[in-house]
């Protein structure tokens, strides 16, 4: 033999350093052992054709495992030939994969079936390769049950690392080890081989005592799947006999049998040893049983007698539960394109072997085959841990169950095996695609699938709520495998979420799942039996598909002129037509959308925008809530919670750019220029269910009640207490939050530093938010002139700052139990104006009027913080006074925190609620406010939004920082334009009162919706020319929602805009309700028309329109539109007095008496000369010229002279214009009256202006019924 090679001299050094690290010689029973090196070497010769396989190197389990990151392959003899075509092979379905990266390593080691845990040696059914260094589970496809325990060399496997790399991966042994030591003899011991075991198998023996032991042996026709049941793992197989169709089982559950699971293969003859017989009661039906002493051995046919079955087995296979097995797929797929009635549909059963190309959900245990079968093996339970299951990877799988369409929106067929089907592993994948292990132990999918007995179309349902859960939600909580993992004692988010969901579906949770009767039941009992197509009963989709879906509902069969009511929308210029349309809006609950819609979010709030939103991974959405009692929302411990919502109103308000010339035409939607949406929701804070609270000292909850807090002692030193770092200081608008949750808390993070400062204060004053003349401080020291967006806050300090050694130790509020003590002199009764800019911003939607908070500087040990910071809000020189409270600016660190409201605050803490008693600010009525008596420019009012339009802006009222305001992003009413909310006490109530928003102040203001009750503060008051009140909101306004519009909710509401008609008065007692009426009716006559006019008008400029062109020469007006107005002045009388009524547009038609097409008729007739009009008083032929051929003007003239046009009407009027308060009303004077055939005197004032709302006609009957009730209330009311 030639000397080696240097090359293989250093090669032989490193296998003999190997083999004496990672093969320790064994003491073999069987005599003495050749000595290692040599065995392995000579190993490798012989596979490799005699010479030794240099380009290799050895690698131990542990190298493996710890340096080897990515999937890789090793094949000890192939050529390169042949590894590329192997790797080729079947990529032609995965053309985006690669092959698995070849590697030059040799393994070896033994093989076992059990694992070394905590030192105790554990058997689970897996199997091993082990070294000296380590220990791997490992998959093959054939497997001797004598190979256990032996040394082998594997020429040919891959290994495939877990997609964790924190845990270690699993070998696929391609090809058949080889043995390292020279194959032991077949020992001779084998009890089959003996004579003696030549017992009759199966015969009367069945009947004999239960003690006594069988030989069985039969083909292998079933294997069931290894189960874990109360910590026993067990598995059952079913052997058949060879001459008839007789089957039976045999439960194996023995330690050391539970690898029988990988070497038993279908279809070969098998023999067991030293078998029990056994009886399953319930089921009628008896079983082998495995002892510690049984054996598996391959059937012999010449070493045992066949023997016949007694009639008790013979019974049992008339009846075969799979009667249609082998059914073919594709015939079973073309059957069910059928639409079958919604009645429970009958699984179909079959084999079927495919390739896996997804993994769907490993958790779930859901995978796809041949990219059109969806494979469910989670009624399996324990799936083998998932190893080998990767794309690219083939099985075959017996007597599954075949389901079509179980969930409506699930895309795939779905085979599902039970605990009766077989499914093996037919082949590796030869691609490069990492292992995603599956999670016994806490694995939701899985315990909600048994505990709940899911069938398939709940348990894909359920699933993908989980999937989508998770997606949504992971990213906002640090350990977010926990999202989905279950713990016994706390139940996570996604329970919370998805648990009431299957119990509303499974409501007496099914019948619990019977394993054994669906293992061996006569017939096949399982939960994939039998199915419903499942139409879900709700939704749980991402924020940003929510808010898609509701811009498409709310432009669904959207029309331009459902916004406006035609008999208006007829006589409207173009520019309050476009205004008109240009902002709607539509409310959305869950029941709008099928099916229901839940909605999900981590409640944050935007320091932007200031808003509070519901957020998700994929997109946020404004939110407004609510408490049920009227009280405003402040919940700051409720930021970063996961919240549930099911009853909310989602709001889509639609803001259209149009150019509509007139009404007519409204159904061309060219004239829509630009469309757009802004959606948000709004809903009441008792209608929310917290999946997930927040944690860290937000958290009131969990915050220990008992624990005092850290004082400064005399000497000034601290006692710092020890405190687990569990809480946190919450971060709040970050999106993604938890990445660096410590930011606040800058510089070193010994325990001392989690102490913090906190300070209690009352709000006594808040103003909206507004760009004003602050100065951030910025780090780059830009030069920045632009308005910051600011608000201010006016609060009463109470108490003294607080040292405390961790924020969760903030106690309940001790501060005011000082004051109680000290009594009023005690109390450090300080004012402040905080100051919001910045990340501070987030609080605005927290902090309310008459509310305690507290302000908690986190990492913070200075008392004096507070003070530092404060600042007199002018320079010093201009201070005239010491009343005036210095200014905060508030810092971005600090925590904002609820405690509670004044008027809570218990009976001992009464003596500070005396204090503070008075310091809030005074909410008016609207009766009030409009009241002549009112003194005082700013005004706070609540009432309820009656309704709301947008008008352009008063010129006068144009805000003065315009400029600033234009810039501001997202305010989507164009910026000249004003809101006008008109608010009243409650729906239906005749008092209402204007208020009118500048649009560009909008952006903020959401919930600003006919039907909800709002607050306003520091409104200015004003008085129109005719004497109306009505408020602006300026700078220092702010408003809060404080319940949401009734209508569109599911609990009990009453109807909001159909409001009763309005109350029947007479016109002597207008008088002295002349201020606060809003609107009322009058029974009247009508006595004289005083005016008439019809005119065509041009669209865009109101000068006349004749002809079809507009007559405005100077400059020419390019319209070619015109519209229609009408107006009528007419005096009516109700026996009590005298009115002037104004009337426009369809109410003169209605007040001349003429029909709609009368009308029509009419005012087409005015088109060619432009206008109309006619005067009371003028006669024919006298004063006014009567043009020859003026038909209408004849018509219209001798109309209002008609004695039948003076009839009895009802009158629905609100007040034109209000009389001024310093004029003095005019004396009282005797008029005459006539009422039919009587005429009478009454005393009357002055003529009251009306403008007319509706006119109703009045028969006779109905006339003399009123006026009968009319004479009963004045005269029970004398
Ligand atoms: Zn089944
Ligand atoms: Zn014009």
């Amino acid at each position: 033999m030639a000397e080696p090679s240097a090359a293989e001299q250093r090669w032989l050094r490193e296998a003999r350093d190997f083999i004496h690290r990672a093969l320790p010689a064994r003491q073999e029973p069987g005599g003495p052992e050749p000595p290692l090196l040599d065995a392995v070497l000579r190993c490798l010769r012989s596979a490799g054709g005699g010479e030794l396989p240099l380009g290799y190197s050895f690698i131990s389990i542990s190298d493996l495992q710890h340096q080897q990151r990515i999937p890789c392959c090793s094949h000890l003899t192939w050529s390169t030939n042949e590894f590329k075509e192997w790797a080729h092979q079947g990529r032609d379905a995965f053309p985006t994969q690669s092959a698995l990266p070849r590697t030059y390593l040799i393994l070896v080691g033994y093989l076992t079936d059990r694992s070394q845990e905590n030192k105790e040696e554990l058997v689970d059914g897996c199997l091993y390769v082990k070294d000296n260094t380590g220990i791997i589970p490992c998959e093959l496809l054939h497997v001797e049950l004598e190979w256990l325990e032996s040394l082998f060399l594997f020429p040919s496997w891959s290994y495939i690392p877990q997609t964790d790399q924190s845990a270690a991966g699993y070998l696929e042994i391609l090809v058949d080890p080889v043995p390292v030591n020279l194959p032991k003899e077949v020992p001779d011991s084998i009890p089959v081989a003996h004579p003696a075991s030549h017992e009759p198998v199966l015969t009367s023996r069945v009947l004999c005592p239960k003690r006594s032991k069988v030989t069985v042996g039969g083909e292998l026709t079933r294997l069931g799947p290894l189960l874990c049941i109360h910590h026993k793992t067990f598995f059952f197989l079913f052997l058949k006999c060879f001459t008839s169709a007789v089957w039976f089982p045999v439960l194996v559950q023995k330690p050391n049998q539970l690898v029988w699971h990988h070497i038993l293969q279908l279809g070969h003859r098998y023999t067991i040893t030293d078998l029990t017989m056994s009886s399953l009661k319930k089921l009628g039906r008896r079983i082998f049983v495995t002892g510690v002493s049984s054996c598996l051995l391959p059937y012999c046919a010449e070493q045992v007698r066949e023997q016949l079955l007694d009639s008790a087995w013979q019974g049992e296979s008339t009846q075969s539960a799979y009667p249609e097995t082998a059914e073919q797929l594709s015939n079973s797929l073309q059957l069910g394109v059928e639409e079958r009635p919604r009645s429970a549909k009958e699984s179909k059963i079959i084999s079927y072997v495919g390739c896996v190309t997804e993994i769907l959900n490993v958790q779930a245990g859901l995978f796809l085959l041949d990219n059109k079968v969806c494979l469910c093996l989670a009624y399996q339970q324990l799936l083998n841990s998932a190893r080998g299951l990767r794309p690219g990877a083939c099985v075959e799988l017996t007597d599954v169950h075949l389901l079509q369409k179980p969930l409506v929106s699930f895309p795939f067929v779905a085979l599902c095996a039970c605990l009766s089907s077989t499914v093996v592993l037919k082949s590796f994948s030869r691609l490069s695609t990492p292992y995603q292990p599956l999670a016994s132990s806490g694995n939701l999918y899985l315990q909600l699938l048994f505990h709940y007995n899911l069938g398939m179309p709940l348990y894909l349902w359920m699933v993908s709520l989980l999937e989508a859960f998770e997606k949504r939600f992971s990213c906002f909580f640090r350990h977010h495998r926990s999202l989905l993992r279950s713990t016994r004692r706390n139940p996570t988010a996604a329970e919370k979420f998805v648990v009431p969901l299957l119990q509303a579906m499974v409501p007496d949770r099914g019948e619990a799942r019977d394993v054994y009767s669906e293992i061996l039941g006569k017939t096949h009992q399982c939960p994939l039996r039998k199915y419903l197509t499942l139409n879900p009963p709700c939704q749980a989709p991402s924020l940003s598909e929510i808010r898609h879906m509701a811009e498409q509902k709310s432009w669904e069969g959207f029309s331009p002129s459902q916004v406006l009511s035609p008999s208006e929308a007829q006589h409207m210029g173009t520019q309050e037509l476009n205004r008109r349309l240009a902002w709607s809006y539509c409310t959305l609950s869950a029941g709008s959308f099928q099916p229901r819609l839940i909605l999900l979010g981590v409640l944050r709030v935007s320091s932007r925008s200031s808003n509070l939103q519901l957020q998700d991974s994929s997109s946020w959405l404004s939110c407004v809530i609510s408490h049920k009692d009227g009280s405003p929302f402040a919940h700051t411990a409720l930021i970063g919670s996961l919240l549930q919502v099911e009853n909310y109103q989602l709001i889509v308000e639609r803001f259209l750019q149009t150019d509509f010339p007139s009404s007519e035409h409204l159904g061309n939607l060219e004239h829509v220029r630009e469309k757009k949406t802004s959606v948000y929701v709004q809903f009441y804070f008792e209608d929310v269910q917290v999946l997930r609270a927040a944690g860290g000292p937000m958290q009131k909850g969990l915050r220990s009640r008992n624990s005092s807090s850290l004082r400064k002692r005399d000497d000034g030193s601290l006692i710092p207490e020890l405190e687990s770092p569990k809480a946190k200081m919450l971060k709040l608008e970050d999106p993604k939050p938890d990445t660096d949750r410590d930011e606040n808390c800058q510089g070193d993070q010994s325990s001392a530093r989690t102490s913090c400062v906190s300070h209690l204060f009352l709000v006594t004053q808040k103003e909206g938010l507004m760009p004003r003349n602050y100065q951030l401080p910025r780090e780059e020291g830009g030069e920045e002139q632009e308005l910051q967006c600011s608000f201010q806050a006016t609060v009463l300090w109470l108490g003294r700052p607080q040292l405390w050694s961790h924020p969760s130790d903030i106690g309940n509020l001790p501060e005011l139990e000082e004051t109680g003590c000290d009594g009023e002199e005690g109390m450090a009764r300080q004012e402040a104006l905080l100051l919001f800019m910045g990340k501070s911003l987030r609080w605005f939607p927290f902090l309310h009027l008459g509310g305690l908070y507290r302000f908690i500087v986190p990492c913070c040990s200075d008392l004096e913080v507070f003070d530092k910071l404060c600042s007199p809000p002018v320079p010093l020189k201009f201070l005239s006074k010491s009343s005036c409270p210095l200014c905060l600016p508030v810092q971005d660190a600090w925590q904002l925190q609820h405690e509670t409201w004044i008027s809570c605050l218990p009976e001992h803490q009464l003596a500070a609620r005396s204090v503070l008693a008075g310091m809030g600010q005074r909410i008016s009525s609207i009766a009030e406010v409009l009241s002549n008596s009112f003194t005082g420019s700013l005004v706070s009012v609540s009432g309820e939004i009656v309704e709301r339009s947008l008008c352009a802006s008063p010129k006068n009222e144009k805000p003065s920082v315009t400029v600033g305001l234009q810039k501001q992003k997202g305010s989507l009413l164009a910026s000249d334009h004003s809101v006008k909310l008109t608010i009243s006490v409650a729906p239906g109530c005749p008092v209402v009162m204007d208020i009118y928003i500048a649009a560009t102040c909008l952006k903020q203001l959401w919930g600003l919706l006919p039907g909800a009750k709002i607050i306003f503060q520091n409104l200015e008051r004003k008085i129109s020319r005719f004497h109306n009140v009505y408020c602006t909101y300026i700078a220092s306004s702010c408003v809060s929602i404080i319940s949401l519009p009734a209508s569109h909710l599911p609990f009990p509401s009453s109807p909001v805009g159909e409001a009763s008609p309005p109350s029947l008065v007479f016109l002597s007692s207008l008088q002295s309700h002349l201020q606060n009426l809003h609107q009322a009716r009058i029974l009247c006559h009508l006595s004289c028309v005083l005016a008439l006019s019809l005119q065509w008008v041009c669209s865009l400029c109101s000068s006349i329109f004749k002809e079809g062109r507009c007559t405005r020469h100077n400059p020419p007006c390019p319209s070619h539109t015109g519209v229609r107005q009408a107006s009528a002045r007419v005096l009516v009388e109700d026996g009590t007095g005298e009115a002037l009524v104004l009337c426009k547009n369809q109410h003169v038609a209605a007040m001349l008496g003429l029909s709609l097409l009368e009308w029509e008729v009419v005012q087409n007739c005015v088109q060619s000369r432009g206008s109309v009009s006619v005067q009371h008083g003028e006669a024919t032929g006298t004063g006014c010229v009567e043009e020859p051929g003026d038909l209408i003007g004849c018509y219209l003239r001798s109309l209002c002279r008609s004695p039948l046009i003076c009839r009895p009407i009802l009158l629905d009027f609100s007040l034109d214009r209000k009389p001024s308060k310093i004029l003095q009303p005019a004396p009282l004077q005797l008029r005459n009256f006539q009422c039919g055939e009587v005429e009478f005197v009454s005393q009357v004032g002055p003529y009251v202006s009306l403008l007319c709302l509706n006119v109703e006609e009045v028969g006779q009957d109905a006339f003399s019924y009123l006026n009968r009730e009319r004479m009963r209330r004045t005269s029970s009311h004398c």
